[in-house]
């Protein structure tokens, strides 16, 4: 009888970590801000988007994923960057970070802006390949990142819960949430079954989803 051969998941766990560190250590160039859809970067790269309510943690994480202190601009003022911003990462793979939502003070006019300009955005993006949905481990999902996950799911565009600031959390209740959000992210036709837990303040997560992201690029080949 033929020999079957056993995946390896250790030695390609080891990999994907190499080569995610290896990309988000490289080169990372803020490309533009894009206040409307008409300014977004005509590219042909391969994209992942960064989605979560205001104040949720995006610009740390973006930062943190990079190594960076500065790429994303973490903000003074929740609810206040109405801009896309887009990051190339080694020329293989772009961050898009989307302007927060749900900010309370917000006024009407500004949150009907947002959602005119994200929403067109994730629908009509071929080339994004997955957003990472943001949500704060402290508050589990709300009801903002309910309606976000609706449109996901009707536009077919593949989702990845990642919690941030895990570290605000003692590791009972973390868990808990953790498992509520699994649980109904199960029920979400686009949303991946895994949740990132993350934390840019201690680190903690990061790797891991470099790792995963790193997946998505343009091989280091094509470039
Ligand atoms: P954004 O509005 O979603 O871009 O959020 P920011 O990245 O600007 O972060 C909002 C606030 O949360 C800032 O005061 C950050 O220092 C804090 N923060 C972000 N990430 C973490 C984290 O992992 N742990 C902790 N403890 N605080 C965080």
């Amino acid at each position: 009888m033929p020999e079957i051969a056993t995946p390896d998941f250790a030695a390609d766990e080891a990999r994907f970590r190499e080569e995610g560190r290896k990309l988000f250590a490289g080169e990372c160039t803020f490309i533009l801000g894009a206040a409307a859809l008409v300014q977004v970067p005509d590219s042909d790269l391969p994209e992942i988007a960064f989605a979560g309510r205001s104040n949720v943690g995006k610009s740390s994480l973006v930062n943190g994923l990079t190594g960076r202190k500065n790429v994303a601009r973490t903000s003074v003022t929740p609810g206040r960057t109405q801009q896309l911003n887009f990051f190339s990462i080694g020329d293989r793979l772009l961050l898009a970070d989307l302007p927060g939502y749900g900010y309370a003070r917000a006024p009407k006019s500004e949150v009907d802006a947002w959602t005119r300009l994200v929403k067109t955005y994730l629908m009509g993006r071929p080339q994004l390949r997955r957003v990472c949905m943001l949500v704060d481990s402290r508050h589990g999902l709300k009801t903002n990142d309910r309606e976000v996950m609706k449109d996901l799911d009707e536009a077919a565009v593949n989702y990845q819960i990642v919690m941030t600031k895990s570290d605000k959390v003692k590791p009972g209740a973390l868990e808990r949430t953790v498992a509520a959000v699994k649980a109904e992210a199960a029920t979400h036709a686009a949303a991946f079954p895994e949740i990132a837990v993350t934390s840019s303040h201690t680190g903690t997560g990061l790797a891991e989803l470099r790792a995963s992201l790193s997946q998505l690029a343009l091989p280091v080949a094509n470039r």
